[in-house]
């Protein structure tokens, strides 16, 4: 008997949005070619685990088939663009930020058609392409575009590294916005028309244990540009990693350490040269805070949509049969989200009992009952479906969250005490929990690197407060810093705000000295 070799297949969708008809069939090809489980990954994309690789090319053909793609979901070239995915038709805002991470993906994707030829013998499939787009990708007044290659902006040799952008609206970090080598933010002017973007640059996760020249970094703001030059800004920010971004050394090759070490001035004046104007100053915003858009909301045209929380994004057992059954049954599109959850969208308000029945009848709990910690909280897939994995994850956290839980108890916090909770299998952070305001990092063999400090509105990067912290000592680890949160935060005080507040040596003093209650 031969070898079965099993891969994950991810998909590509910008800002989230899932037809009803790519939902289905993803739902399908998870019982067929799949482990019976999907997975809702922090970049608003699909994995599929555990596809034999006989089966791969049925399963790729069928997913671009059903207007899904794979194109660009990997690789050193723009990954999936994410977007705050909020149906909300109340705030403009909303749609214009879906529909440019929309189309900064088409302006980023690859144009060579190997990748139909692989999976599809081929066969084209229709694009249908805005001419402003195929203008800023094929201009080359500044000198940006390989003349003559298939790839205008790629040329022959891609990225130096994979390459992230995110965009948002005033107001709201869903999707972790400055973690992205390019992070946006529509703006609108007093009167509240659209008029540009707020541009940020060299944001990223990555990093690897015991090497210092790495590290996780926030994007720096660069510069406000007019609605109409954003392609030209981004294609410029990437053309200047393309051709400066480090191919020497894998660990260094990211947009975030050319941004660190030239610096936001060297690093902008070099950009503005390909963008071939200057970024104006950032203009103002509102303060960002986190939203989850779970439980049920009016969309604001007569409809309405429902978040449903999924833990650590995967989908498996009954729920995911309900779910399949109410969005087939009511035809409704998804959006995917940020947070590994997932938005039923136009959801007629006659439905909303029926939906909201046969999915509690599936074990869906409603937002009041599920514990507070747990609906900020993500896991990455780790152990057993990621090779990079030091300990688990996504398999762990659910577990730790309850012991979590019982100990802030013990001290006197209470249900409206929460704490955002990211853990990841190892330093790579594809759970962004360096932007937690407790992050969890595998650094062996069920131990973790602890990092403390971020925000829950997620602007500021955590610092590693205590590596090797093993699981088992979970409760005597945690105890005196949830009693010493407790005993001197300032009222309403968050956890990340608390820590960022008091310094690390003086909450590591308070743990030396402390006795358990
Ligand atoms: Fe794998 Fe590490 Fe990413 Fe987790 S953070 S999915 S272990 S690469």
């Amino acid at each position: 008997e031969g070898k079965f070799y099993q891969f994950m297949m991810r998909t590509k969708q910008p800002a989230g949005l899932v037809s009803n008809k790519l939902y289905l069939t993803m739902d399908d090809l998870a019982n067929t070619h799949g482990n019976g489980t999907l997975r809702l990954t922090t970049r608003q994309t699909y994995q599929l685990h555990g596809i034999l690789k006989q089966d791969l090319k049925q399963t790729f053909r069928t997913v671009i088939q059903n207007m899904g793609s794979t194109l660009g979901a990997c690789g050193d070239i723009n990954r999936n663009v994410t977007a705050a995915p909020c149906p909300d038709k109340k705030n403009p805002s909303y749609e214009i930020a879906q529909t440019l991470a929309l189309d900064i993906a088409e302006l980023l994707a690859p144009q060579s058609g190997a990748y139909y030829d692989v999976w599809l013998d081929g066969e084209q499939v229709m694009t249908v392409e805005k001419p402003e787009i195929t203008k800023a990708r094929m201009d080359n007044s500044n000198g940006t575009n390989f003349e003559g290659s298939q790839e205008p902006i790629y040329g022959s040799l891609f990225l130096p590294r994979k390459f992230k952008i995110g965009v948002t609206v005033p107001g709201d970090n869903h999707i972790d916005f400055l973690s992205n080598d390019i992070g946006i933010c529509v703006v609108n002017d007093a009167g509240g028309k659209h008029v540009g973007y707020n541009v940020y640059a060299g944001g990223g996760m990555g990093r690897s244990h015991r090497n210092n020249e790495t590290f996780p970094r926030i994007a720096s703001p660069i510069g406000y540009v007019d609605k109409d030059d954003i392609f030209y800004a981004v294609k410029a920010i990437v053309c200047t990693q393309r051709d400066y971004g480090r191919r020497d050394d894998r660990k260094q090759s990211r947009l975030k350490y050319l941004v660190h070490s030239w610096g936001v001035e060297k690093f902008t004046s070099v950009t503005e040269q390909y963008f071939g104007k200057k970024f104006q100053p950032i203009a103002p915003l509102p303060e960002f805070e986190f939203k989850s858009y779970l439980g049920w909301n009016d969309q604001g045209d007569g409809k309405l949509w429902y978040g449903v929380h999924v833990q650590n994004g995967r989908l498996r057992g009954e729920l995911k049969k309900a779910l399949r059954l109410v969005i087939e049954r009511y035809e409704l599109p998804v959006r995917l989200t940020a947070q590994q959850d997932l938005l039923l969208c136009d959801v007629d308000p006659k439905w909303k009992d029926d939906i909201h029945q046969t999915l509690k009848n599936a074990g869906l709990k409603d937002l009041d009952d599920i514990e507070p910690n747990d609906q900020l909280s993500m896991a990455c897939p780790a152990l057993p479906l990621c090779g990079l994995a030091i300990t688990e994850a996504e398999r762990g956290l659910p577990d730790i969250n309850k012991r979590l839980r019982e100990v802030m108890e013990t001290v006197g916090l209470t249900k409206s005490d929460d704490i955002m909770i990211r853990m990841t299998g190892c330093p790579n952070g594809c759970a962004r929990p360096y932007m937690a305001e407790l992050g969890f990092v595998g650094d062996g063999p069920n131990s973790y690197q602890i990092w403390l400090g971020g925000t829950r509105n997620l602007t500021g990067i955590a610092r590693a407060y205590e590596d090797k912290v093993k699981v088992d000592d979970l409760e005597t680890f945690f105890e005196p810093i949830f009693a010493y949160w407790k005993q001197n935060r300032n009222s309403g005080e968050e956890f990340g705000q608390f820590v960022n507040r008091v310094s690390f040596e003086e909450m590591k003093a308070f743990s030396g000295s402390y006795v358990p209650g």
